[in-house]
């Protein structure tokens, strides 16, 4: 017996041995990695290796001393030399595919493949393929992006609702291809185009309005789906000319219901229920919705932050600390917030020393220049930017970013809103006499000092992303 029971008293004890003195963080898990967070994992690794192919030309091309080592052949062949080593088709531009598309150009390139501009000999139109990896969690999501797609292009026959058009998907050398319409430049080029000043808030209204009509969509009961990455480089003009919109990439959204993943939407314009890690809902799109708006006016991100912590404090700055009823149930809140013994949350302090102004004390109302002739002043004088026209504009901004997403507003009401009615002078909301356009947006600011390239820079060529901007 007493032998039994020291042989218990060994296992036990040969047992906790072998349980690790400190637990892996659970954020870096590898099982969390591959599945709540599959997405940032994988935009993790392709930010690395384009970084990394980046840095290599450069040093090729620089001829440093290392340049031996980096001029060595690639020895390796992937996907019997279609791909690249990070799963990417390589793409050869004159090359014709199922005797149909002829290949032209690369347009974009994206976590989840590259986007080229092709002309589909059959149905003799140019078209944008999406060339997803060769690597099955990339087939599988796309897969989820396809079925989305075709669900809302079936509820929207008649193309109102300002969702891309994906034509059809087919298998080429194990790449799935997504062939879509043509669109042209995104609304972060065109930001850029302004050399970041904004567009007029007639421009910035008529985005307002489709993108709300789309959230809209949506939310139909069929359809309810979270877009999950709303931001300028997801939108696309449909035509460099006029003010015409779509969204595209769906790829890292869901159906409400059908939630996998606790890390999505880009930073800037992430709401604070993902920053807090609650459950969220459609209530997310809106709220990037805000912030995309004023950004298309200001010219700037409005919460530009460098990593969660400074996104939170940056929202805090503007909007003061969230609701109490908020931050009690929510898993994160302590990432942001220290409980005070009154029951009432204050901002942590920041572990870098980094200094924020007061909770609420950087106001919208003078962010967005109501009563000072607009951002920066540039503004003064134009028509359709009164103060009126600004307090609107304020006021339908401010219910964009309510923390609570249950009292946040929803797309009805917001097209329901002050902003997208009809004033009596015209001029303000209509394309009658001022700029509503992005050609006009960029004629009007098109002194030298105003745009640094025109449009054409961008239109057939491929663009890179902001150095800075976050995935
Ligand atoms: P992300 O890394 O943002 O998730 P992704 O791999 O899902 O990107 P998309 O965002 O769908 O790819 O496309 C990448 C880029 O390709 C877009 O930003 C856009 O510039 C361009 N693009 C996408 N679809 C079209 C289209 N239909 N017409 C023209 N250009 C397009």
């Amino acid at each position: 017996m007493a032998e039994a029971l020291q042989l218990q008293q060994q296992e036990a004890a040969a047992m906790q041995n072998r349980i690790p003195n400190n637990f892996r963080e659970p954020s870096s898990a590898p099982l969390r990695k591959l599945s709540v967070d599959l997405i940032k994992t994988y935009k993790h690794i392709n930010e690395v290796y384009y970084a990394k192919k980046k840095r290599r030309a450069q040093g090729t091309t620089q001829g440093d001393e290392s340049g031996n080592k980096k001029n060595k052949v690639n020895v390796h062949v992937f996907n019997e030399g279609y791909d690249d080593a990070n799963h990417d088709y390589i793409i050869n531009p004159g090359e014709k595919w199922n005797d149909r598309y002829e290949i032209d150009s690369l347009i974009g390139k994206g976590s989840f493949g590259q986007v080229v501009k092709a002309y589909d000999h059959v149905d003799q139109e140019q078209v944008a393929i999406k060339i997803i990896k060769n690597k099955k969690p990339f087939l599988n999501q796309a897969q989820i992006e396809v079925k989305l797609l075709e669900l809302m292009n079936r509820h929207d026959a008649e193309n109102k609702y300002y969702i891309v058009r994906l034509k059809r998907h087919f298998m080429f050398r194990n790449h799935l291809c997504l062939v879509f319409e043509l669109l042209s430049y995104n609304l972060y080029d065109l930001l850029r185009n302004t050399n970041f000043r904004g567009v007029s808030l007639n421009l910035t209204r008529k985005f307002a309005q489709q993108l709300c009509t789309a959230l809209l969509f949506l939310a139909t009961p069929e359809i309810n789906i979270i877009h999950c990455d709303l931001k300028p480089e997801n939108i696309l003009l449909c035509n460099p000319k006029r003010s015409a919109i779509k969204i595209v990439d769906f790829g890292s959204s869901c159906q409400l219901g059908q939630r996998i993943y606790q890390y999505i939407q880009s930073r800037f314009y992430r709401s604070p229920e993902v920053l807090l890690g609650i459950p969220y809902d459609l209530a997310i799109d809106m709220w990037s919705l805000g912030c995309i708006l004023v950004e298309m006016h200001t010219g700037e991100p409005l919460f530009a932050g460098s990593n969660e912590f400074d996104q939170m404090m940056k929202i805090v700055e503007v909007l003061g600390v969230p609701p109490r009823h908020i931050l009690d149930q929510a898993q994160k809140t302590r990432k942001y917030f220290d409980l005070m013994p009154d029951g009432s949350y204050a901002p942590k302090k920041p572990r870098d020393n980094k200094k924020y102004k007061p909770p609420c004390s950087r106001k919208l109302h003078d962010i967005i220049g109501a009563e000072n002739g607009g951002p920066g002043g540039r503004r003064s004088g134009e028509a359709g930017h009164t103060v009126a026209d600004y307090l609107k504009f304020k006021d339908l901004i401010l219910r964009m970013l309510d923390f609570d997403p249950k009292t946040r507003i929803s797309p009805y009401y917001a097209l329901q809103h002050n902003f997208f009615k009809k004033t009596t002078d015209e001029s303000t909301n209509t394309s009658n006499s001022t700029s509503t356009s992005p050609a006009m947006e960029q004629q009007t600011a098109s002194s030298p000092s105003d745009i640094g390239s025109g449009p054409a820079c961008f239109v057939n060529g491929m663009v890179s992303r902001g150095q800075l901007r976050p995935q």
